[in-house]
């Protein structure tokens, strides 16, 4: 159990300020060190989903479980348009939101202003324009340094542009390999990006190869470009806590492994991280209960989808859009089936080989 002293939070974004918002509510002092000028300022503006198909229950609600209102400007979104590699688009539906669209960055409307906000109000305290190393501070130290190493790659832009809200993906090696490329149009603003897990030198060609094949699908009209990169961890830390230091969010490695929906992780991992803090329970054990079957799921997926390539992913698409509730199918993907029990000790194999986790000791 944490004595009522300072508990210092490295870095603000989702993880971290999950954390410190739950630590300040307590009344414990916590201080966030983030080396911008404020939070957010690794995104530009982009946008981005805040997942709905992990859990039967929405994640508004789930959210409020953490103590987090989505008080910010946000979309729920039921229709996405899947593309094969063939340019050959198909739209699927959910009853309920697939997601919520959100903006990142350090606008007032973004989640990361709006997550700085309940903290402020929470008392937590800020130190902007700070550099430090974790090591350096009084434990308990909460560290949310976000992605360590770059297991996947983003390239894109954003822009102002004319055409009607819309989500649209699309799955092509060719311009986004072993990962996908999206368009996401808001309110007159658009994010236009590939997203690659290979190839990572090949980033801007690949995504200019993807805004050729949206101008093909008649998305064409993009003013006032800016464009902005981004990276993503998915290798598991050995250890999520270390002396009292404790590990949250991509700076442990916490991702989904198969498309990058990584905020859910890192916004559940920052309250656990705190609610060990405050009861004295352990953090690891936690972790390990609520996301054991999505990181099972999630190393078997991304096996997969790595092996399926152009005509696997026709296959993979047509199966989404077979009818039915887009949103079951995708909870069906992400949960621990038969098939993924089958294969994942294939799939932990090559993980270890790939020296990216050490699942004993993370998972158990
Ligand atoms: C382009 C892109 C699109 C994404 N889309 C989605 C999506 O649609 N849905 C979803 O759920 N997840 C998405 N993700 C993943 C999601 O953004 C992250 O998983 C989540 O932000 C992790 O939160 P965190 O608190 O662990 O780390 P971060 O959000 O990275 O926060 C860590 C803090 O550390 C600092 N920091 C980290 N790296 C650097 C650096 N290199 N230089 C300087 N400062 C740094 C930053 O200032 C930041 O405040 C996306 C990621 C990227 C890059």
């Amino acid at each position: 159990m944490v004595t009522p002293g300072l508990v210092s939070v490295v870095r603000g974004g989702p993880s971290g300020l999950a954390a410190a918002i739950a630590l300040a509510r307590q009344d414990i002092p916590v201080t966030v060190y983030e080396q911008h000028r404020d939070v957010g300022v690794r995104f530009h503006g982009d946008f981005q989903g805040l997942e709905n198909w992990t859990s039967e229950e929405d994640v508004l609600s789930w959210l409020a479980g953490l103590g987090i209102a989505l008080d910010c400007r946000y979309r729920p979104t039921h229709e996405v348009t899947l593309v094969d590699p063939a340019l050959v688009p198909a739209q699927v539906r959910a009853d309920r939101p697939l997601l919520y669209l959100v903006k990142r960055g350090s606008d007032a409307d973004s989640l990361d202003s709006c997550l700085r906000v309940q903290a402020e109000t929470a008392g937590v305290r800020f130190e902007f324009g700070r550099r430090v190393d974790p090591g350096d501070l009084p434990e308990p130290v909460i560290v949310a340094t976000g992605p360590r190493g770059t297991q996947a790659v983003v390239a894109g832009i954003v822009a102002e542009t004319s055409h009607p809200d819309q989500l649209v993906v699309i799955a092509r090696d060719s311009l986004a390999p072993k990962c996908y490329a999206y368009c996401i149009v808001w309110r007159g603003r658009a994010t236009l990006a590939a997203a690659l897990a290979r190839e990572f030198h090949s980033a801007w060609q690949c995504f200019e190869r993807a805004r050729a094949a949206f101008a093909i699908l008649g998305l064409s009209e993009f003013h006032h470009e800016h464009r902005f990169g981004g990276r993503a961890n998915i290798c598991l830390r050995r250890q999520l806590v270390q002396a009292r230091r404790l590990y949250v969010g991509e700076a442990a490695g916490l991702q989904d492994y198969l498309l990058g929906f990584g905020l859910r992780y890192a916004l559940l991992s920052g309250h656990l991280a705190a609610r060990s803090l405050l009861t004295g329970e352990p953090y690891a054990g936690p972790v390990s209960r609520c996301l054991r079957e999505h990181f099972r799921a999630g190393f078997v997926n991304r096996l997969l989808y790595n092996q399926l390539g152009d005509r696997g992913y026709r296959w993979f698409i047509r199966w989404m859009h077979r009818g039915g509730d887009v949103r079951q199918r995708a909870r069906r993907v992400y949960s621990l089936t038969p098939l993924h029990r089958v294969l994942w000790p294939l799939a932990r194999a090559m993980a270890r080989r790939d020296g990216c986790l050490d699942v004993r000791e993370t998972t158990r």
